[in-house]
């Protein structure tokens, strides 16, 4: 059975605000979504979020919608790196070393406690999948660019997963996408 709800500009982001439920009555009920678009939607970012919702919510096993949600919003993120160019690098060195440490190279691939992540070859991320690692932004970019980025600034993270799920994407660094899917599935208690 299908369940459509009309969207309008006037309803777009309250509709958005109701994904935990719109997503729950879904489930419980085994229901079709459809959001109906009324009019051209001004906000690309609500509509691009609304229509992943909608995707989401009609992927009906938690491997599917899980896999659809982490590689959306790692492209999100990659797009976000690449057309904003936060940090900076040249040759090698990021805006931050570049202040603090100009001899250290690969920005957070590398720290001297560490080492080099295993991933980063040539200093190219050879993964390419680490959401935690594409996530990350330092205290230097917050305090002189004010570029800060957190899990929920991602509806698809936000209402889709629970706290101990939101650690997990936050937390995995240098880790592989199939890892992070295990550890997502073992923590898949109900998101109210
Ligand atoms: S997040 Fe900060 S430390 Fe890491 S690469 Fe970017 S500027 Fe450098
Ligand atoms: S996995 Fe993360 S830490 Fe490792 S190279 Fe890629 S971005 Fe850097």
């Amino acid at each position: 059975m299908e369940y459509v709800i009309d969207i309008d500009n006037s309803n777009i982001d309250k509709i958005i605000k109701k994904t935990k439920s719109i997503k729950n009555k879904c489930d419980r009920k085994n229901l079709v979504l459809k959001f109906n678009i009324k009019e051209p939607i001004k906000d690309e970012i609500l509509l691009r979020d609304i229509k992943s919702i909608e995707t989401a919510i009609n992927l009906k096993t938690k491997e599917e919608r899980y896999n659809y949600i982490y590689d959306t919003v790692c492209k999100y993120l990659d797009d976000r790196i690449i057309n904003e160019n936060y940090c900076e690098f040249k040759d090698d060195v990021c805006i931050k070393f570049r202040e603090e440490d100009p001899s250290h190279k690969n920005g957070c691939c590398e720290y001297s406690d560490r080492g080099k992540c295993k991933y980063l070859i040539d200093s190219v991320c050879t993964m390419k999948t680490c959401m935690a690692c594409k996530l990350f932004t330092c205290k230097y970019l917050y305090k002189h660019k004010g570029i800060r980025q957190r899990v929920n600034d991602y509806v698809l993270i936000k209402y889709f997963f629970n706290r101990n799920q939101k650690n997990i994407l936050e937390c995995s660094f240098w880790t592989p996408k199939e890892i992070v899917m295990k550890r997502l599935l073992a923590n898949n208690y109900n998101v109210k």
